[in-house]
C-alpha cells in the first residue's frame, strides 16, 4: 500500500543523497577531465536539499515526492544537469499518480528518459547521462514485457545496462554538453552524468533488494 512505498522510496532517496556524498570527488573528478570540475558538487548540493525535505515527503504520496524532488533538484542545481535531472524526475512523476506498479514504473522510467532527451537534445552515443538511461530503460521494459521477469530482477538487469552504457561513454567523442567543447579530445573519459546516473541505479537497486 502507499505508506509502504513512501517509506522504500524515501530510503530509496537517503540511500542516494549518502551514495551522492560519497561519490563527490569521484563525480567532480570526473567532470574536472571532460567539463568544468563541478558535477560531484552539483549533484551534492541537489541531494542535501531534498533531504532536508524528507519529513515533509513522510505526507506525501509517492508520485508527489519525486516531483518534491524534482522542483527541489531544480531550485538547488544550476549548471546541465539540474534541470536535466530536475526536470525530467518533475515531469515524470505524473505516470507515478497510481502508485508504484511494475506497469507505471516502465511509464515513468519511460517519460524520465523521453524528457532528458527533449530537454538535452541528446541522441545515444553523444557521451552524455542518455548513454547510460536508454539501455537501461529499455531493459527495463523488455525484462518485464517481454521476458516477464520481476520488477526488481528487471531492474538489476537495467543497472547492469547502465553500467555498460557508462563504460560505452568512455572510447566516444561527446556531442552535448560542455564535454563536447573538447571535439576529440573527449574520447577515453567516463561521462560524470551517466556515472551519477548509474550510481542513483545502484542505490535504488540496494534499497529495493533490502
Ligand atoms: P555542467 O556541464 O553545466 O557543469 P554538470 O557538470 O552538473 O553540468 O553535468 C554534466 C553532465 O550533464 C554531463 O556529464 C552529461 O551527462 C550531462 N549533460 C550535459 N549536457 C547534456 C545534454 N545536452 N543532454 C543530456 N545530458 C547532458
Ligand atoms: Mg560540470
Ligand atoms: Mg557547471
Amino acid at each position: 500500500d502507499e505508506s509502504v512505498q513512501r517509506e522504500a522510496l524515501i530510503a530509496a532517496i537517503e540511500n542516494v543523497a549518502a551514495r551522492i556524498e560519497a561519490e563527490k570527488s569521484t563525480l567532480t573528478d570526473l567532470d574536472s577531465a571532460i567539463g568544468d570540475a563541478d558535477h560531484g558538487n552539483n549533484m551534492h548540493r541537489g541531494f542535501e536539499a531534498v533531504v532536508e525535505k524528507v519529513d515533509e515527503f513522510e505526507e506525501m504520496s509517492p508520485a508527489d515526492i519525486v516531483k518534491t524532488v524534482g522542483t527541489t533538484i531544480i531550485g538547488n542545481v544550476g549548471g546541465a544537469s539540474g534541470p536535466l535531472y530536475g526536470g525530467s524526475l518533475m515531469s515524470a512523476s505524473q505516470e507515478l499518480e497510481d502508485g508504484i506498479t511494475a506497469e507505471t514504473s516502465i511509464a515513468f522510467a519511460e517519460a524520465y528518459l523521453e524528457k532528458v532527451k527533449d530537454r538535452g537534445d541528446a541522441h545515444l552515443g553523444a557521451k552524455t547521462m542518455v548513454d547510460a538511461l536508454t539501455p537501461a530503460v529499455h531493459t527495463y521494459k523488455k525484462s518485464i514485457e517481454h521476458d516477464d521477469l520481476p520488477p526488481l530482477t528487471a531492474f538489476a538487469k537495467a543497472v547492469d545496462a547502465a553500467e555498460r552504457g557508462v563504460e560505452f561513454t568512455v572510447p566516444i567523442r561527446a556531442a552535448k554538453g560542455r564535454a563536447s567543447f573538447l571535439g576529440w579530445r573527449s574520447v577515453g573519459h567516463q561521462d560524470p552524468g551517466a556515472t551519477s546516473t548509474l550510481f542513483i541505479m545502484q542505490e535504488i537497486l540496494k534499497t529495493a533488494e533490502e
